[in-house]
């Protein structure tokens, strides 16, 4: 453990991404502000309003008045929850950054073990769902499948159960931070950049307020995402699948012509080509399908637009030590 003479002069950023989440925002802060009250560091706690429609901003702008650590970034329209933590990571000014959801799911009163594992060596500390209250079956399975489909087909390993509940030391944020890409999959981007990192279970609760925003389609689409970013086996699996069926097309064919040429025997029958037609289309089609979505990607990323835009920025300084107030948040390299 350090001293406390030696802690205080560290800072820490809070980075809360949140959208349409005005019933959770003063709860959350509340709960947040007992959590680090007593602890040694220089705190703000950033929100990144990501384009509510309701009064979240003004929540957070209430609480900024109030409290000089309170900070907010807010978004000119929904970015996404990725956009939202990664214009946090980037906005972010101190010796470690923590990332959490504003509806409470991810209990600010874990806060003090984060730190402390941080302060014992660790240079990403995960939390851990060792219990998922309220959570669907439906969801927890998905879940899981998912994860292991993930780590099956992809050379980085990325943990189940391990959500955007997190601390960075500064130097993976800065690590984070060069990775640009506009197809986000953050917890395979923590994977992809290394460092030491310490997991921290903890019991996730239910929403504190309001609903998820993400319904079984946007899951989908969040799972698509992850595969298209961190692995090729699709595009590969294509290309197998080609050599297959070409074996397979061969082997008929041969057979077709000894049957014809040899033995004089033309097979007979409809059936046959229509059932070959449509495997042969389908098989098209897919192997299609999956380079249409790898050019998609490539599409995306070549047009090099920013991750999120800002409407409103206000960042209080780091009270505590001695460090000026950023101007500008694009990301430094
Ligand atoms: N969120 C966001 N942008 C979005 C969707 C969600 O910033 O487009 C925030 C949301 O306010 C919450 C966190 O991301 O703080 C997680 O979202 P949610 O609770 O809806 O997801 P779930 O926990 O159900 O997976
Ligand atoms: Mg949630």
């Amino acid at each position: 453990m350090t001293t406390p003479g030696i802690a205080a002069q560290k800072s820490i950023d809070i980075v809360v991404p949140a959208f349409n989440e005005e019933a959770c925002i003063r709860t959350f802060y509340e709960r947040t502000a007992r959590a680090i009250d007593a602890l040694p560091y220089a705190f703000r706690i950033l929100f990144v309003d990501d384009g509510s429609t309701d009064r979240t901003a003004q929540e957070c702008f209430a609480l900024a008045a109030s409290d000089p650590r309170v900070g907010l970034l807010r978004f000119s329209r929904n970015f996404g929850h990725q956009a939202a933590l990664t214009a946090g990571l980037d906005a972010a000014d101190a010796d470690a950054v923590i990332t959490l959801d504003a509806d409470l799911q991810h209990p600010p009163e874990k806060l003090p073990d984060f730190i402390a594992a941080w302060e014992q060596g660790a240079e990403i500390v995960s939390g851990v769902r060792a219990r998922a209250e309220g959570a669907s079956l439906w969801k927890r399975s998905t879940s899981t499948l998912f994860y292991r489909l993930l780590n099956a087909i992809s050379p980085f390993k990325i943990t189940a159960d391990s959500p955007d509940f997190r601390l960075f030391d500064r130097k993976v944020v800065n690590a984070i931070r060069r990775l640009r890409e506009q197809s986000r999959f953050l917890r395979g981007i923590y994977s992809w950049v290394g460092f030491r990192e310490v997991q921290l279970p903890y019991t996730q609760a239910e929403r504190a307020a309001g609903r998820t925003h993400y319904s079984n389609i946007d899951m989908l689409v969040f799972a698509l995402r992850a595969v298209l970013s961190f692995s090729h086996a699709p595009l590969r699996f294509a290309t197998y699948l080609g050599l297959c069926v070409s074996a397979l097309a061969f082997g008929f064919g041969m057979y077709a012509i000894v049957m014809n040429v040899v033995f004089h025997q033309v097979i007979r029958g409809w059936t046959s080509i229509a059932v070959l037609v449509s495997f042969f289309s389908g098989v098209q089609l897919l192997t299609l399908g999956v380079l249409g979505e790898y050019l998609g990607q490539v599409l995306e990323e070549s047009k090099r637009r920013p991750l999120y835009l800002l409407a409103d920025t206000h960042l209080p300084a780091l009270v505590g030590p001695a460090r000026e107030p950023k101007s500008s948040l694009p990301p430094r390299d």
